[in-house]
């Protein structure tokens, strides 16, 4: 067997973090777990062919456009990740086995059949660590200087999953702490029309989610997940429109609730 190599990312290849608008005043922090299809050279394609890498199973298609606007929009800071969910998946625990997928949706992913413990942890310690460690070095800032913080996490999901099709044009998704998603829901349906999931496609829990449980939850901040259908956001004028929708509805969502709570 081949041995794993010490180091996974080269000094030349870009970092697995990118902090955007870094001095944002917004009490809105935004990440964006999946909004990268980079690979590092080491792991060469994981042994799938390009058209494989453009597909959402590599990343949230159209989100980094949508958190980019949104982030200029209400002067926030994004914190978002660069390189594939294939890579390792940053919004899942590490002892999950869709961590590392060996097969997703139903493309098996050759590069991530038989990874050593060595190349895991370098994986989890080059790509993972330093995006959540970014994170929590955020919160923790604004926690010290007194800054009211809600947690805004932007995903994506595929129109058609195993061959069918989703009602949904959004969702929020939640877990422990339904408030804000609960106030978002209903703004969203009334602006659109839309058909809002609630914890559908998917839903927020201990064993399938990270960042939601360990950056929203253990800290009690305000928070949601928020997943837009790619077909909407695809191109430049959905990213803008749905960019443009949550930069409204979410500090309406958030000042409901400050009336109520
Ligand atoms: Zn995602």
């Amino acid at each position: 067997m081949k041995s794993a190599p010490a180091t996974l990312l080269a000094a030349d290849e870009p970092p697995p973090v990118t902090v955007y608008n870094e001095a944002g005043a917004s009490p809105f922090l935004l990440v964006a777990d999946h909004a990268g299809n980079l690979l590092p050279r080491a792991l060469g394609r994981l042994g799938l062919a390009e058209a494989e890498l453009a597909r959402h199973i590599a990343f949230d298609i159209g989100i980094a456009g949508v958190a980019r606007r949104l982030s200029d929009a209400l002067d926030a800071v994004l914190i978002r990740q660069n390189y594939s969910r294939l890579v390792i998946d940053c919004n899942r625990p590490l002892d999950a086995p869709s961590s590392i997928a060996a097969i997703s949706e139903r493309t098996p992913i050759p590069g991530n059949v038989g990874v050593s413990d060595t190349a895991r942890a370098a994986r989890a310690r080059e790509i993972f660590s330093p995006y959540h460690a970014r994170i929590t070095a955020e919160l923790d800032r604004r926690a010290a200087a007194g800054r009211a913080t809600a947690l805004i996490a932007l995903h994506s999901f595929t129109p058609v999953f195993t061959g069918i099709a989703r009602p949904w044009h959004a969702a929020v998704l939640y877990h422990r702490d339904p408030r804000l998603a609960r106030r978002l829901k209903p703004l969203l349906e009334a602006d659109g029309e839309f058909t809002v999931g609630d914890n559908e496609p998917y839903s927020v829990s201990d064993a399938t989610d990270y960042t939601i449980p360990v950056h929203g939850e253990r800290r009690r901040l305000p928070h949601v997940l928020i997943e837009i259908r790619q077909d909407l956001i695809a191109h430049e004028e959905g990213q803008r429109a749905w960019a443009e929708r949550l930069a409204r509805l979410l500090p309406q969502a958030c000042s409901q609730g400050s009336d109520k709570d």
